[in-house]
């Protein structure tokens, strides 16, 4: 008597491990998952993780080959997630509660005070509300205050930024702070810089990364190899400070 030979349920996925195929960019490192399906498919997720679904039967070198094909999709769908803000759990407005500033944290004390008024003293973040301090308000200080450091430090780092590319002929462009759920910055065609308010939360650094890679659109638009070979003479390491910055920034 002979056993029957396993069949596959339709819906059972089948753990193919991890695999990695070459390409331009670097390598490409997937998680390979079978099942009866026809088609290849691939997923991208947040951190950098590639699911690729594949038929029972086709060929590693198939999917690779298909991987391959779609190399540039995959990137692009990487920087769509390290490009965007986390979601933070939202800070709360009382005494004790942490703040980020230029990439440092910031406990919140907040008083009742002759006039209102927001600094940092001693490493608190420290605000002064003449009425009473409710959460809307002291947020409301709050904000005026961001975006007045913002305005501050994101126009000096501008400036110094504008100064290390002096040799690619931008004009120097008008700035903007917006708030942003989405993005840290956008450039315009018409020679603005949107930069994110929630990014002087972020270090120094980080914010030297967004400000260079948006000066860099001014003379390639799309991120492209060539697009990162004009940001990594300016800043070798921006690779490492993308990543600091979507895993910082709260
Ligand atoms: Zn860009």
């Amino acid at each position: 008597m002979r056993f029957p030979s396993r069949k596959i349920p339709k819906k059972e996925i089948v753990d193919g491990g991890t695999d990695s195929v070459a390409c331009e960019a670097g390598a490409i490192v997937y998680a390979l998952r079978r099942s009866r399906r026809r088609t290849v498919g691939i997923t991208v997720h947040p951190g950098r993780s590639v699911v690729v679904r594949a038929p029972l039967r086709a060929s590693l070198a198939r999917i690779r080959e298909f991987v391959a094909s779609r190399a540039a999709w995959i990137e692009k769908a990487h920087l769509h997630f390290e490009q965007r803000p986390p979601k933070a759990a939202p800070a709360g407005f009382a005494s004790g509660e942490m703040h980020r500033f230029l990439g440092q944290d910031y406990r919140l004390v907040v008083s009742r005070g002759r006039a209102d008024s927001v600094e940092i003293l001693l490493g608190c973040l420290c605000v002064t509300t003449k009425a009473d301090p409710s959460a809307d308000r002291v947020k409301g200080l709050l904000e005026n205050w961001y975006r007045a450091q913002a305005g501050i430090v994101f126009l000096d780092r501008l400036v110094l930024c504008h100064r290390l590319l002096a040799g690619e002929g931008i004009p120097f462009p008008e700035l903007r702070i917006r708030k942003m759920t989405s993005r840290w910055g956008s450039c315009s065609s018409a020679g603005r810089i949107n930069l994110n308010l929630w990014l002087v939360k972020a270090p120094m650094a980080c914010i030297d990364y967004v400000v260079v890679h948006e000066l860099c659109h001014f003379k390639v638009r799309s991120h492209g190899p060539k697009f990162w070979r004009l940001v990594g003479r300016f800043i070798p390491d921006h690779a490492e400070r993308r990543k600091r910055l979507n895993a910082d920034a709260g």
